[in-house]
């Protein structure tokens, strides 16, 4: 039995890898020390990997940004645009990952059903496929040179690397992964050459519900490949979930297949079962990539008793690639011990895998067993309730409506915007300060109490309908009430990358979650006290807070999520005790959340529309309830949206604004509704005129009664000027549309 793992943090356990990025990007470092101190980073992280008796360690897993885009810089898809510089130059690469003064960045998308996003990879006509340069064999020499390490060359795989580009119809996708597989043949070619024992090929695309056609092209391309490199190791691996076609999977013509056994709903061990024998080589994901729990190593061992007879070569691996969890629980020096003990970050993964491969006589075993033991006899005893019941609000809405239309009057297509205003540098920089100490509490009050003066005042000049406070006070939606609700803990490093340099900490559940206290309410009720205008108070919902944290592993999501929903609900009722009785309940990561399996899909909108419906089912029937949600393609979910029966909800759709409006037309959706009128990810005021027309097209099949006027998200990266500018622009063209110019 061998250990390894899919790929390792890029970041660094301080995370040198982010600062010194931003220090080439910002110009204080030059080229040179820039590449210099990267190759330290790297090879600082391959000896953490080497010390902790990995039995393969894999190279070109690491990235200056994203690996997708590694891969096409890597074959010379290299949009128009970007033409000038080399295309293997950084200039190019840091271009198309952040946008040039000439040329905007190429689009960006999560990485499957993580929050880990990628640069989508563009085909265009021009394209002539080539290797600029094989880096997975330049990552192999360097580990090789520098610490004498036979690496596994990490790849992404043809399939999946075409099936997640753009810019190609459907029946071409066969076209273009044949044209890269004698690409890929030649990479993988002098690999092996060099002495690579093992080759990993990423095609996590395997998991997603694909089609027949799909699949055969799979064939296809292992076929091929098995054609031109016949003596290469190859390991096809995926995760995320289990394979769509297991037998087909099974029978490629590769040497070992790698299988997620932790996020597969129990298809993958099944179809091990079923398949025992027939690969050389298998890879196990037994332990959680994407969670930071301590793993049972004795649970592990029963669940897979037959896993040495599974093939004559068994790789003991994580899930996934450990890039989706923090480095080191060594940084986390505040933390009771009592809590350490429960939790596994990457490094500590590497541990549990050598502690598995040794087996339950291994020194450390038992206290590692132990220490689990006692990290649930501390904090996992707790909860009160663990199924939930279907919920819903009393009074229904054609009730509801009337009543708001009673106390509010508001003229036909209100005008509002998402909940947050510009976190300016003032704003980053004074709550920054006052986490450290240095800040007053008072005096970050007074100060966040100003600037929701100042934007109530403009939303006053501007002439807004509903109003918002702006959101000064938060960080991040989800951290800040992490921060507030009992249960969670947010750690003191444990970062994770989300897209290029950026990285997030999601905040962990360790016990039962419960509302302790008013989290939002001073802050809403004062800017309420500053106008006559209705104004929303906001909350973040129960799905996104689940999905946007590390959550515990002994219970199933729906019962975090119910658990959440319930202590929503008290803020809710102290809301509304406040005097505010409209309040938005925001849902961005409600879609994100969708299962990849299409077979999973309804039984998660089940729970999630549910705990949606359960937080706002003791609100008050004169409270109206609005939801957000911030993602481009809905169409496939309008019965879900209705089913959660906000009152009012507001769609990003400045992407796919078309398409959503054309799946209304064979709805009966008759609840209120806001189809964001403009992008506001774009610094470009965007014309009254441009705005009138989209609120004019959606009325075609949306009735005026139901409609409102909003951006299609919250305002926090734009700037003030902008943002004024823009607002004025809309209530323009709402004027314009209600007035039937
Ligand atoms: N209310 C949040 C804001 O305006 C919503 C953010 C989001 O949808 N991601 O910032
Ligand atoms: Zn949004």
């Amino acid at each position: 039995m061998k250990t390894s793992v899919q790929g390792y943090p890029r970041i660094g356990r301080n995370r040198e890898w982010k600062r010194l990025l931003e220090s080439y990007w910002s110009g204080e470092l030059s080229e040179a020390s820039f590449e210099q101190e990267m190759k330290k980073v790297r090879i600082n992280r391959l000896k953490d990997l080497q010390e902790s008796g990995l039995d393969l360690i894999p190279v070109g897993d690491f990235s200056l940004y994203d690996h997708m885009l590694d891969t096409a810089v890597m074959f010379g898809m290299v949009p128009e645009r970007y033409k000038g510089p080399a295309k293997n130059s950084l200039e190019t690469y840091f271009a198309m990952a952040r946008g040039s003064q000439s040329a905007p960045a190429c689009e960006m998308t999560k990485w499957f059903n993580t929050n880990y996003h990628y640069i989508v990879p563009e085909v265009e006509s021009g394209w002539v496929p080539e290797i600029v340069e094989n880096k997975p064999l330049t990552a192999f020499k360097e580990a090789e040179e520098a610490l004498g390490i036979k690496g596994k060359p990490v790849l992404t795989g043809p399939y999946t690397f075409i099936k997640l580009a753009k810019g190609l119809e459907e029946e071409e996708l066969e076209g273009f992964v044949m044209v890269l597989v004698s690409l890929y043949a030649k990479i993988i070619a002098e690999l092996h050459e060099a002495g690579a024992p093992l080759i990993q090929m990423d095609e996590p695309a395997l998991v997603l519900t694909m089609t027949e056609a799909e699949m055969t092209i799979v064939e296809k391309t292992y076929a091929r490949l098995a054609e031109l490199v016949p003596d290469a190791p190859l390991l096809l691996q995926t995760y995320f979930d289990s394979v769509s076609f297991p037998e087909r999977v099974f029978s490629l013509p590769v040497d070992g297949i790698g299988l997620d056994l932790v996020h597969d709903n129990g298809r993958n061990r099944q179809a091990l079962q079923e398949n025992r024998g027939r690969k050389k080589r298998l890879a196990l994901g037994v332990i959680d990539g994407r969670n930071i729990w301590k793993s049972d190593l004795e649970a592990v061992r029963r669940r897979f008793p037959e896993m040495l007879e599974l093939a004559a070569d068994v790789i003991l691996q994580p899930s996934c690639s450990l890039l989706h969890v923090p480095v080191s629980l060594a940084s986390e020096t505040d933390m009771e011990a009592s809590r350490k003990k429960g939790l596994a970050f990457a490094e500590e993964k590497l541990g549990e895998l050598a502690l598995l491969q040794q087996g339950p006589d291994a020194p450390d075993w038992n206290e590692h067993q132990q220490e689990l033991a006692e990290f649930y006899e501390a904090h996992r005893q707790a909860d009160e309730e663990r199924s939930v019941p279907h919920a819903g609000r009393a009074v229904p809405y054609a009730e509801r409506k009337q009543l708001h239309q009673e106390k509010w009057q508001l003229p036909l297509l209100p005008t509002t915007t998402i909940g947050s205003f510009p976190q300016s540098a003032d704003v980053r920089r004074t709550r920054s300060a006052y986490r450290r100490g240095e800040v007053s509490e008072a005096a970050y009050s007074s100060f966040i109490r100003e600037k929701i003066e100042h934007w109530i005042q403009l939303q006053e000049d501007i002439g807004l309908d509903v109003f918002v406070h702006g959101e000064f006070e938060r960080n991040d939606m989800v951290e800040f009430f992490g921060e507030r609700l009992d249960g969670f803990l947010a750690t003191q490093n444990g970062w994770v990358q989300s897209y290029g340099s950026r990285c997030v900490k999601p905040p962990v559940i360790f016990e039962e979650i419960r509302w302790e206290k008013p989290m939002t309410v001073e802050e809403t009720t004062y800017a309420q006290s500053l106008t006559d205008k209705p104004l929303k108070g906001m909350l973040t919902g129960p799905v996104t807070i689940i999905n946007w944290s590390f959550i515990r592993d002994d219970l199933p999501k729906e019962t975090m999520a119910a658990q959440t929903a319930r202590a929503l609900q008290k803020e809710i009722r102290a809301l509304e005790e406040g005097g505010i009785d409209m309040i938005q309940v925001d849902e961005p990561a409600l879609r994100e959340g969708l299962p990849l399996k299409e077979e999973d899909q309804a039984a998660y909108l089940d729970w999630a529309v549910n705990a949606f419906r359960l937080t706002a089912e003791e609100a008050d029937a004169k409270t109206q309830i609005h939801t957000h949600m911030c993602y481009s393609s809905f169409e496939d979910m309008i019965d879900a949206i209705d089913a959660m029966d906000a009152d009012v909800i507001s769609i990003e759709t400045s992407r796919s604004h078309g398409e959503l409006i054309h799946a209304f037309e064979t709805n009966t959706y008759g609840k209120g509704i806001g189809l964001g009128v403009y992008d506001i990810h774009s610094p470009r005021i965007p014309e009254a005129s441009d705005m009138a027309d989209m609120i004019r097209r959606a009325l075609r099949v949306l009735s005026p009664e139901q409609f409102w006027i909003n951006p299609d998200c919250g305002l926090k990266t734009r700037t003030e000027q902008e943002t004024v500018d823009a607002l004025k622009n809309m209530k323009k063209a709402a004027e314009e549309v209600r007035s039937g110019q």
